[in-house]
């Protein structure tokens, strides 16, 4: 049978990554060059289709402020699923999301489906994250139990496709 399942998800990662432009694509299929930066928390919901059910994300797209970091476990807490989103053109942005992994792994709920996302891959020129790049944010995924993909909110590169995988990987009650 066909289930319905509801799924709290959270977006994390620094300002700028491309979270709420992440949401955006999903939810409403466009993108704006100009996003404007989120205030304390936006909320949207999206449904997906999967072969076996169907899942209702609640979508939590946070500021990634530090001056609203206290803020932050009241979105994660009880969600299914995060994405901890960094910007492949930032090595900031990565470490930053490895802190997240860090506070969800001590933090979240420990089934949590987590899935880290290397946003603006249509800049690829501009690849900063040192280091291995795109291996190193593979290999620290695996190490993590989180799977990873690349993602351009811009080209919508791997944006319904994260979120499939999510979908496909939560919990069957
Ligand atoms: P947030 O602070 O994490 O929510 O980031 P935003 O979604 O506000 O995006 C920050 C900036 O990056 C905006 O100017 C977006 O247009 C831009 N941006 C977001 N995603 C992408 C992407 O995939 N590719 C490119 N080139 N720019 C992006
Ligand atoms: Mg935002």
């Amino acid at each position: 049978g066909n289930k319905n399942i509801n799924a709290k998800l959270v977006l994390l990662g620094d300002p700028g990554a491309g979270k709420s432009s992440l949401v955006l694509r999903f939810v409403k299929g466009q993108f704006v060059e100009f996003q404007e930066s989120t205030i304390g928390a936006a909320f949207f919901s999206q449904t997906l289709a999967v072969n076996d059910a169907t899942v209702k994300f609640e979508i939590w797209d946070t500021a990634g402020q530090e001056r609203y970091h206290s803020l932050a476990p009241m979105y994660y807490r009880g969600a299914a699923a995060a994405i901890i989103v960094y910007d492949i053109t930032n090595q900031a942005s990565f470490d930053r999301a490895k802190k997240w992994v860090q506070e969800l792994q001590a933090q979240g709920n420990p089934n949590m489906v987590m899935a880290l996302a290397g946003n603006k891959a249509d800049l690829l020129d501009d690849r900063k994250v040192a280091g291995f790049g795109l291996q190193e944010a593979q290999v620290y995924a695996q190490e993590n139990g989180l799977f990873f993909m690349e993602t351009s909110a811009k080209t919508a590169t791997n944006v319904n496709d994260i979120f499939y995988e999510i979908a496909k990987r939560l919990p069957r009650v």
